[in-house]
């Protein structure tokens, strides 16, 4: 803990953690080290973690990174946070984030960007970057991110390090902060395969609190890491084949797969004429959602409230503005308006049943293979501020990571390798709804 704590002060530049709990995790730490003695500690004594800004902990603030939540304390610890602390983690902080995970290079924060450890002028991705670079900055041994689109493996990709992103019902979202219900998914962002399979596997099964919760036996995943045999993987041709797609990405995309081949995996390109419609889906929906999930932050319940004296229409919409950045209320605003009496039908409910085709469409391939293998992001970290003025740049960014959100599959997110200017490059596996196992086994035989 001393150590991790040094790393921190010494790294606050990066902007990393928004609050560090020192003293807790001393005693903590010194309560530990008997149980360890007695032979009495849990399994992931020893393991000092890091939470997204999003994630109730008692006692703790939490924020989702927005003003509109100054000064809330977390009434109770969520069953995923809950499960490591009672394996004898040791929570050192809780980590920046776009505000209510909304983002794509954490530069939506209220508490300001954070930067990217292999290069301060560049953004760690987003929304979980904080808890990325933690990781990458070796500022704690693991971090605990959300991701609705991306929001675990993409800033892993920025960061060079690992990022998982369970199957949706998986892991409990009870105690997670919502920005899109249906999408949401809390996640392990490690250095290590083993680590992100051994956090997933005491976070993971079935809890009272959570109805969306499968009740499946979680497999012992870090003990099972070991992959043998061939697999049949696919890879969508425009991920990979696509001019607008940076060429160091694409060239060492593809060295993997040609490495695989080689190795004796089948390898073939498919086309997912769907593609197109990813993006769009995806904002629709959970632009939808979040409008709906955000509503409860009035200036009576939660966090903030206007001081500016008027009626209670006044007291919601002075909070609201107040409180909420600029991103959050272009998502608020979106969001209410395709769910609008006039609009509902052409844009929500059209997205939903391109969500229906895109499921479907994705059952079939893994009807037909083992893994999807591409590129994590069309480009590696950009430059802070570079997108900030152009919204739709920056949700551009998102085009391979948000299809496993909208079929709920798993993914991962492993480094490979770096650009000529050194930033990191990440490779995304993706796997059929429940197959974490054969997925951690694939990427730990990967990396
Ligand atoms: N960048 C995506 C968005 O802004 C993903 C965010 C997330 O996964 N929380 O919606």
């Amino acid at each position: 803990v001393n150590h991790y704590l040094e790393r921190i002060e010494s790294n606050a530049h990066l902007n990393a953690f928004v609050e560090v709990y020192s003293e807790e995790a001393l005693r903590l730490a010194s309560e530990i080290d008997i149980k360890i003695r007695n032979g009495t500690a849990g399994r992931l004594a020893g393991l000092i973690i890091g939470l997204k800004d999003v994630l109730s902990h008692k006692g703790h603030g939490v924020q989702a990174g927005s003003r509109i939540l100054d000064s809330y304390i977390a009434p109770y610890t969520g069953t995923a946070v809950q499960r490591l602390l009672d394996e004898d983690a040791i929570v050192i902080g809780r980590q920046n984030c776009d505000e209510f995970a909304m983002g794509s290079s954490n530069e939506s924060s209220s508490f300001g960007p954070v930067l990217n450890a292999a290069d301060n002028s560049k953004v760690p991705g987003g929304s979980s970057g904080g808890s990325a670079v933690a990781v990458q900055a070796g500022l704690c041994h693991a971090s605990l991110g959300s991701d609705t689109g991306g929001s675990v493996r993409q800033p892993a990709a920025f960061c060079g390090v690992i990022g998982v992103k369970p199957s949706y019902g998986r892991v409990s979202r009870y105690g997670l902060i919502a920005y899109a219900s249906s999408f949401d998914c809390i996640g392990p962002i490690t250095k290590s395969i083993e680590d992100a399979a051994l956090l997933l596997e005491v976070m993971a099964g079935g809890d009272d609190f959570d109805s969306t919760v499968s009740l499946k036996e979680v497999p012992a995943y870090s003990k099972n890491l070991d992959w043998n045999g061939k697999a049949k993987i696919g890879y969508i041709r425009d991920t990979i084949e696509n001019e607008s797609i940076a060429p160091e990405i694409r060239e060492q995309t593809l060295e993997v797969l040609n490495r695989l081949r080689a190795s004796g995996h089948e390898v073939t390109p498919v086309e997912m004429p769907l593609l197109d419609y990813l993006l769009p889906t995806y904002y629709i929906l959970t632009t939808a959602e979040a409008s709906s999930n955000l509503s409860r932050f009035d200036g009576v319940r939660y966090g903030h409230r206007s001081a500016v004296k008027g009626d209670l229409e006044a007291l919601y919409k002075n909070t609201r503005t107040e409180g909420f950045g600029e991103e959050v209320r272009r998502r608020i605003l979106l969001g209410t308006f395709v769910l609008s009496a006039n609009y509902y039908d052409a844009y929500y409910t059209k997205a939903q049943r391109v969500r229906r085709l895109v499921r479907e469409e994705t059952e079939r391939f893994f009807g037909q293979f083992d893994f999807l293998i591409s590129p994590v992001t069309p480009t590696t970290a950009f430059t802070i501020g570079e997108k900030t003025e152009d919204p739709l740049q920056m949700y551009l960014a998102d085009i391979f990571t948000v299809q496993a959100n909208v079929v709920g599959n798993p993914a991962v997110s492993i480094p490979n390798g770096v650009d000529k200017e050194g930033m990191p490059i990440g490779i995304q596996i993706m796997a059929p709804f429940f197959e974490e196992q054969k997925m951690l086994s694939f990427a730990n035989h990967l990396s």
